[in-house]
């Protein structure tokens, strides 16, 4: 029996799901959207219906909603369903871990539910390199040890492995595949969709490119004493298209049954380490302008250093980074201008 082409993503119109639902129907697969907006616009929907030509099928569900998610079963037929749905500010967790453990666990043990229930197969979970904390080795391997979390969202993240881990094992007609991102950056290349931050960013390159756009004065790095080649640290930036085209590679392996188990982790990065003040030149350099920066004391919670083996995906996923750390930092700085109307 040919494999069903449909994917459904949770999560949809945020910024990591918009650019791999663009990547999977370039793949040939049909797309499901669901998100209930409360970090992002529909607008990113109608990015990816410009982008691909196609008439994408959008509901707005709150993936916490049992009921809700039920009756999106019912109605649409996919065996395979990407769940990026979840609340993803470290900081915020640690103010409000109830917010994070409610939001981002019920809906994940939702999603497997319905996965029970309408007897649907496979599963992607986003994961992230958060999970391996302040690493005793470098390059981290998927089999890197976990480091117990230092945050709710972190500890969102490993729980929520281990639902999938536990679930799949249990359940005779599950599979599940964690992605373990790193630090995903850019934007597509038709600056239609792109990361689309509330309020004052959290993450490194969208305050880069809000500074450069005159929306935020100043730019602190923070810490400039780690023991680091430049003192600043270092993390593992992946392009977004490249990130999305790497759950493409995920999704055709669940579909055409080629999992060796019935669980399996990818680290997806670049394997290469870039140290903040790189990143910050490299912006400047490709996009021809001075960035106002100035170096501040660390940032609680960071680790000096992480960045992947991709060697795993490399070979079993038959996926590589392919966009240059220029290539990724010319789209943001194309995205963040088109959002400002610059
Ligand atoms: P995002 O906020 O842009 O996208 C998440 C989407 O989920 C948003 O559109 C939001 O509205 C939606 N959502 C949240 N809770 C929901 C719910 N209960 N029901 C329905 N929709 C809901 O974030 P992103 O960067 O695209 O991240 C996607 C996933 O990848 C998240 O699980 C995140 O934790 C994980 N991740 C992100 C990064 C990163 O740096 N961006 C790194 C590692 C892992
Ligand atoms: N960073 C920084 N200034 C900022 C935001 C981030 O110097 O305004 C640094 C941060 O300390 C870390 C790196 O940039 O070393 C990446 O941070 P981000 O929050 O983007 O991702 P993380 O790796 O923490 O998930």
């Amino acid at each position: 029996m040919e494999a069903k082409k449909t994917v459904l993503i949770s999560g949809g119109a945020g910024y990591i799901g918009s650019h791999t639902a663009v990547e999977l129907i370039g793949a040939g697969y049909d797309v499901v959207v669901i998100d209930n907006l409360s970090n992002s616009e529909e607008a990113s929907v109608e990015g990816v219906r410009r982008i691909t030509g196609r008439d994408i099928p959008f509901e707005i569900v709150d993936t916490c909603d049992m009921a809700a998610l039920r009756s999106v079963f019912a109605k649409y037929d996919f065996d395979t369903v990407i769940h990026f749905a979840a609340f993803k500010a470290v900081g915020e967790s640690v103010a409000e871990p109830l917010k994070y453990y409610a939001n981002n666990l019920v809906s994940f043990m939702n999603i497997v539910e319905m996965m029970k229930e309408f007897g649907r197969p496979n599963v992607l979970f986003s994961s992230s390199a958060t999970v391996y904390g302040d690493a005793e080795t470098l390059p981290v391997t998927e089999l890197t040890p976990r480091k117990p979390a230092t945050s709710p969202y972190g500890n969102t993240k490993q729980m929520a492995e281990d639902i999938l881990r536990d679930c799949c094992a249990a359940y005779a007609g599950l599979y599940g595949i964690a992605l373990r991102y790193f630090n995903p950056v850019g934007a597509h290349p038709s600056a239609l969709i792109g990361e689309l931050p509330r309020g004052v960013p959290n993450n490194l390159v969208p305050f880069v490119t809000q500074t450069a756009a005159g929306v935020r004065e100043c730019l602190s790095i923070f810490g400039d004493d780690y023991d680091t080649p430049d003192g600043t640290c270092l993390r593992d930036y992946i392009d977004i298209v490249d990130l999305a085209c790497a759950h493409v590679a995920a999704v055709r392996r669940m579909t055409e049954g080629k999992m060796e188990g019935k669980f399996e982790i990818f680290n997806v990065g670049t394997g290469h380490p870039v140290s903040v003040l790189e990143l910050v030149t490299t912006f400047e350099k490709v996009n021809g302008l001075k960035l106002n920066y100035r170096m501040a004391p660390r940032r609680a919670g960071d680790v000096p250093a992480v960045w992947a083996d991709t060697s795993r995906a490399n070979e079993v996923l038959g996926w590589k980074a392919e966009c240059s750390l220029e290539d990724t930092l010319r789209s943001a700085w194309e995205w963040e201008k088109r959002v400002r109307g610059l």
